[in-house]
């Protein structure tokens, strides 16, 4: 088995010389368990925010494997499994040793996904597609009619948002990091409008786009663009923090700051609720079975950004922060 190591936290950027790739000779499988061999691995933002505190580490992170071998009659050989087992190419464990984020046992089977790829387990129809379904509708209770705006919204969750938005009939704007992203948004994806936040001024590009104010903002970026997003919102808007990507790099604990417009939040009586996907982990399967609907009835697209091979994983985290992926970003193991 093959595992990546954190051996030094990250400062500023993530780079190639926080990771190690390192061999592991695994026992042999006890009562109860099963060993499950990596066919993708999820590259997701988090992992840079949420590693332990002592290195070095082994690197967190959510897989879609395959039982090789097992001694547990739930999980048969062949049976296909998410699970976060962090980097690693092969994994033997028990459904009870199973956690993430502290919360109860994070593994399971995944529903038959037919024609459709095993990897959507890791995007569209798996924890960042229900980051999109129940953070946008849950906490951002869109009226058909209104107005959203999505921040980091040619990604995976954003993507995701937009489009969910437009099957709820309301008026869709996001912001992305290039102007290929932005014509992909409203050309494939059918956003009404989208603007390139790096050289377009996102002040004027709202009032233009949205001259009766924004109803919902779905925020996963934070920082000067949510500033100002805040400052066009509507009174009663409901804002979903989902996530704040422009602060994770940041090593000047002054920077990192967000510049939170209070004024507007008070002025306009805005809603404004943080969520973590984890809370809805009661319905996972639920979310997953309504984006496997929309995918199948051709509402719903997605685009896998995929690296291939165990030892681009490192690649494929450091071109996040660099915006070089459209749609979600996934290692292919072999
Ligand atoms: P993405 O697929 O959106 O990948 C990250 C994208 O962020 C990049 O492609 C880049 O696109 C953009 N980005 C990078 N740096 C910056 C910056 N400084 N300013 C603005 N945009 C930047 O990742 P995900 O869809 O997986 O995650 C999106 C957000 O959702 C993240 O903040 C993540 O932490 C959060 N999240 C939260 C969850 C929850 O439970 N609350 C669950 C899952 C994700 P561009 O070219 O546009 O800059």
């Amino acid at each position: 088995s093959r595992k990546y190591v954190v051996q030094t936290p990250f400062v500023g950027e993530p780079n190639k010389s926080n990771f190690k790739i390192v061999e592991e000779v695994l026992p042999a499988i006890a009562e109860n368990e099963f060993l499950a061999e990596a066919a993708f691995i999820s590259v997701d933002p988090y992992q840079r925010m949420k590693l332990g505190a002592t290195f070095p580490c082994d690197m967190i992170g959510g897989q879609v494997a395959k039982v090789i071998e097992s001694r547990n009659s739930e999980y048969p050989v062949g049976s296909w499994v998410m699970g976060h087992f962090g980097w690693r190419t092969h994994t033997i464990t028990k459904p009870e040793n199973e956690k993430f984020c502290g919360q109860k046992p994070y593994l399971y089977k995944l529903p038959d996904f037919g024609d459709l790829p095993v990897s959507l387990a890791l995007g569209v129809c798996g924890r960042v597609g229900n980051t999109a379904y129940f953070g946008f509708k849950e906490i951002c209770q869109p009226k058909a009619g209104e107005t959203v705006v999505i921040s980091g919204a040619a990604g995976a969750v954003g993507s995701h948002v937009g489009q969910i938005a437009k099957i709820l009939g309301c008026r869709v704007i996001g912001f992305a990091g290039s102007d290929d992203k932005c014509e992909w948004l409203v050309k494939e994806l059918g956003f009404d409008y989208a603007g390139n936040y790096k050289t377009t001024n996102l002040a004027d590009f709202l009032k233009e786009t949205a001259p009766k104010g924004v109803d919902c903002y779905f925020d996963n970026v934070g920082g000067e663009i949510s500033s100002t997003v805040l400052s066009q919102m509507n009174n009663y808007g409901r804002v979903a923090v989902c996530g704040a990507i422009s602060g994770y790099n940041e090593t000047d604990p002054e920077k990192r700051k967000a510049t939170m417009v209070q004024g507007y939040i008070v002025g306009k009586q805005l809603k404004i609720e943080g969520f973590q996907v984890n809370r809805f982990a009661d319905r996972t399967i639920e979310g997953i079975n309504q984006n496997l609907k929309w995918v199948r009835e051709g509402k719903l697209k997605y685009k896998e950004h995929i690296y291939e091979g165990f030892e681009s994983a490192d690649d494929a985290f450091i071109g996040l922060f660099r915006g070089d992926n459209i749609g979600k970003s996934l290692v292919k193991v072999k």
